[in-house]
């Protein structure tokens, strides 16, 4: 077995149907907070209102200017937002870009977070925060924007149009799978990964939104301790770099990444194959993809040909040393060319 070290990542999870109209004002409560920032969307105000209601006057500030990728303006009036509240505790209810304004605040002010998610992003589990400005996305990693508290309510989810609850049920798949060959794996990790992979799975097929939000809430988990892998740094370059949609590109690119990757993990290959119910891991997730609806190439999000080599480029570097299957450059625009146009070549 491979030497590793392992820092397990507190958190709190508190699971159920109807936990976000029920949870939230003792889980405030436990943490001591009394002027709370909720940080949501203007998407679902009225549904937000209701989950509120039970905190009554402890709601003292809502900012609901949310953005994909965080962008510093954003992040400066959420800021803005906290100070003027005098916040002692931030409750974001959303997607990936809910959570993103709660932990560009926590940065700065170190507060706690009480992150009730609504997608399947998985980054009320992860300690790493986004922040964009000029058109470059950075990312970092700091404890103090770990959520302290996650409530997972499975009805939050049914709101999802179709194609966006498969795409990003693909993203939460996507970080179960890395995370099995991503550089800082431990057994723990992979087991929890696997596990990941069956219930998103099964998720995919049914639809049931409890396993998808199960499996989300195990595979990003999985992915915050094992780190990123081939498929997140070539993702993170295309959507900082080209503007790509996050859940989308994921989903589009992992069945890509899967097929250059399994020669090398063939018991990744075998896991999500048994998951899958089939033989062939790849076919099995193409199938689910096109079932989904989900586009072969990125073509398809918008992706000109001409950024292929660049972005081979850009991520070659960033290409962990122990990636399944060796990268080159050039085997890396190969990956590139196949994931733009949708061929199942790589
Ligand atoms: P998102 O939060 O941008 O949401 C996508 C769209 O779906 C938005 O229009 C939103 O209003 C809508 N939406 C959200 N929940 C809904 C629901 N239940 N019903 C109907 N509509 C709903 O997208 P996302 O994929 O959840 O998150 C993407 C962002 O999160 C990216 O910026 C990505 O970088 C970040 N992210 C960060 C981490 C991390 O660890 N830091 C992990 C995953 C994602």
């Amino acid at each position: 077995m491979r030497s590793f070290t392992y820092d397990q990542l507190p958190a709190r999870v508190v699971f159920g149907d109807g936990a976000a109209r029920t949870a939230l004002a003792s889980e405030v409560d436990q943490l001591g907070a009394r002027r709370v920032l909720v940080i949501a969307s203007t998407r679902d105000s009225a549904r937000v209102a209701a989950l509120l209601a039970p905190l009554g006057e402890r709601v003292v500030g809502t900012f609901t200017d949310v953005r994909e990728h965080v962008p510093l303006a954003t992040a400066e009036a959420a800021r803005a937002a906290a100070k003027t509240a005098d916040a002692d505790l931030l409750l974001a209810i959303g997607g990936g870009s809910t959570v993103g304004a709660a932990k560009a605040v926590a940065m700065t002010a170190r507060l706690p977070i009480v992150a009730v998610p609504t997608t399947y992003a998985g980054s009320e589990v992860t300690p790493v925060w986004g922040l964009t400005e000029d058109g470059r996305k950075t990312t970092g990693v700091d404890p103090v924007v770990l959520p302290r508290v996650v409530v997972y309510d499975p009805a939050l989810t049914a709101t999802l149009p179709p194609d966006l609850a498969a795409a990003s049920a693909f993203n939460a798949l996507a970080h179960a799978v890395e995370a099995m060959w991503a550089p800082h794996r431990n057994p723990v990790s992979t087991a929890v990964a696997g596990e990941a992979v069956e219930r998103l799975a099964a998720g995919l097929r049914t639809g049931d939104p409890a396993e998808l939000l199960c499996g989300a809430w195990l595979g990003s988990s999985a992915f915050a301790v094992a780190g990123s892998g081939l498929h997140h740094k070539l993702c993170h370059m295309l959507g900082g770099t080209f503007a790509l949609p996050h859940a989308r590109t994921h989903a589009v690119v992992l069945p890509h990444v899967l097929a250059f990757n399994a020669p090398g993990a063939p018991e990744v290959a075998r896991r999500l194959a048994q998951a899958l119910g089939t033989d062939d891991a790849v076919a099995g997730l193409r199938a689910l993809a096109d079932a989904h609806g989900i586009p072969r190439g990125l073509l398809a999000l918008g992706l000109p040909e001409s950024a292929i080599t660049g972005a081979a480029a850009l991520t070659a570097p960033a290409v962990p040393a122990d990636n399944p299957v060796p990268v080159t450059e050039e085997t890396l625009v190969g990956l590139v060319r196949a994931a733009w146009s949708g061929s199942d070549a790589v």
